[in-house]
């Protein structure tokens, strides 16, 4: 039997296909479209998930695809800040259209093993105690012990088990396209530069080969938003918002997207699980739904697989749930307040200028800045060391890089007591020691999740001993015999 159905194609299916080969899960992702999207939506990487692909080895190939800029304040409802210098090694934004992070996710899906098959609709899902049957749109049935729904934020696996999905809908919606233009470079930067001091929805920036991305506000909300506008919408629009429809022409796609705000009631019913946009979407401000549907399956991908292999202690699968919803949660919230700060209402943009204020003080852009990047994340683990629940930033260790000992997805005891003292034993098939005298690091021993975060900080093997089986579950038997 297969293992995991992934219902979607999409990044966070990709990661998580990959992330679920990494432990020998049999995976078969199933995507509706035959082909891939050509539509840019996601234009970058936050430093959180540049440092996840680090983690597997996968940033050499993203960074031959992107460009890096210095992490800007504008990520904060586009108020132009200098931002405090952060705690990564990573500290860069990486341009990157979405059609390519959808693919390098795809190709490493498909080199770890898993199978990605395209033109299969996922139209029914039904489970039993041991197992959910997959109906596609052409009669196929299909098996599986899991099957995890990245089919996007209209999931049908969502609807299909029946979760809730609760919020605001859209109250305004915004054309993007991408499309040639008559008028001259410098006219436009002008005009933009212009109409930008006051309606933040507005823009044409050059992709190359002579196209620019155009955003512009809709006139109204469509009844359906996957009915693409037409090229008149948008001069009607620029021309409403501008004066100036910039001579537009030639339109290599056209497309809409709504602010609505939602996040499903629960990420797990039995076997079915949601991830990525089924779980949760929110305007695109600050660039963030493909970085939190990465994360996610970054966060999901061992825990499942150790469920699968029967290595998971109590409670782990759905520690998934307990730990991505709050910051799905948080992320709608600070969408929820840049949508708010980019509005072209009087009182907003005084509470705008407000916050533009606030900015100038270091804390508050770097407790912006690290909401926005997914730097903040702490997961609750309890009292401790303040380290506790993060991630741990990549350290220079005495041979290499923490991130290079990350790649095989399984936990890790970075240990700076000299050796002797500490022990993974009746675990080292699920954890790696290693000894390091690190001087970047002034904590005597670390143990990491398969995700990067802090388990345990310390020097006791007693306290060692009791944290492990938390993560990583009972020892195996000829250690504790
Ligand atoms: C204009 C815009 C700009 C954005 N900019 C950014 C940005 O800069 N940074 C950022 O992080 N995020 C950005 N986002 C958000 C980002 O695009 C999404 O959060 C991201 O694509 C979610 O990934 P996903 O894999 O969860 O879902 P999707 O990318 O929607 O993928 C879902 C996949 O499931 C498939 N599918 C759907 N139904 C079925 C079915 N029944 N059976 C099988 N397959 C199915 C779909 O065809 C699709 O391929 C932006 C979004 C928009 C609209």
């Amino acid at each position: 039997m297969i293992d995991v159905i992934i219902a979607g194609g999409g990044p966070t299916g990709s990661m998580l296909a990959g992330e679920l080969r990494l432990h020998g899960v049999r995976v078969l992702v199933l995507e509706k479209d035959a082909e891939p999207a050509a539509y840019v939506r996601s234009l970058g990487l936050h430093v959180r998930s540049i440092e996840v692909m680090d983690q597997r080895g996968l940033l050499e190939r993203f960074l031959a695809h992107g460009r890096q800029f210095p992490v800007g304040g504008g990520y904060f409802a586009a108020i132009e800040k200098p931002v405090p210098e952060l705690d990564t090694a990573h500290g860069y934004i990486l341009a990157i259209p979405q059609p390519v992070t959808d693919r390098l996710l795809a190709e490493h899906a498909v080199e770890s093993g898993a199978e990605i098959r395209r033109g299969c609709e996922v139209v029914g899902v039904s489970q039993d105690e041991d197992g959910v049957d997959v109906e596609l749109a052409d009669g196929t049935r299909l098996r599986s012990r899991y099957v995890v729904g990245c089919d996007g934020g209209r999931s049908t696996v969502r609807k299909l088990i029946g979760v809730g999905f609760p919020g605001e809908p859209a109250q305004a919606e915004t054309l993007l396209g991408e499309m040639e233009v008559t008028e001259a470079p410098e006219t436009i930067a002008a005009v933009v530069t212009r109409i930008r001091q006051t309606e933040k929805r507005f823009g044409l920036g050059p992709v190359g080969e002579g196209r620019y991305r155009v955003v512009v506000p809709a006139e109204g909300v469509a009844e359906d938003r996957s009915v693409p506008p037409t090229l008149e919408e948008f001069k009607r629009q620029l021309r409403a918002c501008s004066g100036t429809d910039f001579g537009v022409h030639s339109p290599r796609w056209l497309s809409r997207f709504g602010d609505a705000t939602r996040l499903a009631d629960s990420y797990r019913v039995g076997r079915v699980l949601l991830a990525g946009d089924a779980a949760h979407v929110h305007p695109p401000l600050g660039g963030q739904g493909l970085n939190l549907g990465i994360q996610d399956a970054f966060n999901l991908g061992w825990k499942l697989a150790a469920e699968i292999t029967g290595q998971a202690p109590e409670g782990l699968l759905d520690s998934y749930q307990g730990e991505r919803r709050p910051v799905a949660a948080a992320v709608l919230d600070n969408t929820r307040v840049q949508n708010l700060l980019i509005s072209t209402d009087p009182t907003a943009q005084a509470v705008r200028r407000l916050m533009a204020e606030l900015m100038d003080f270091e804390g508050v852009t770097r407790h912006l800045i690290e909401k926005v990047t997914a730097l903040d994340i702490r997961y609750d683990f309890g009292e401790g060391h303040e380290l506790l629940g993060r991630r741990l930033r990549d350290v220079k260790l005495t041979q290499g890089r923490l991130y290079e000992l990350t790649r095989s997805g399984r936990g890790l005891l970075l240990d700076r007591t000299g050796g002797g003292r500490l022990s993974v034993e009746g675990w080292a098939d699920r954890v790696d020691h290693v000894v390091d005298l690190s001087a970047e690091l002034d904590v005597p021993a670390v143990l990491l999740r398969p995700d990067g975060h802090v388990a345990w900080v310390g020097e006791d093997q007693e306290e060692l001993l009791d944290r492990l089986p938390r993560w990583f579950g009972a020892a195996t038997a000829t250690a504790t015999a």
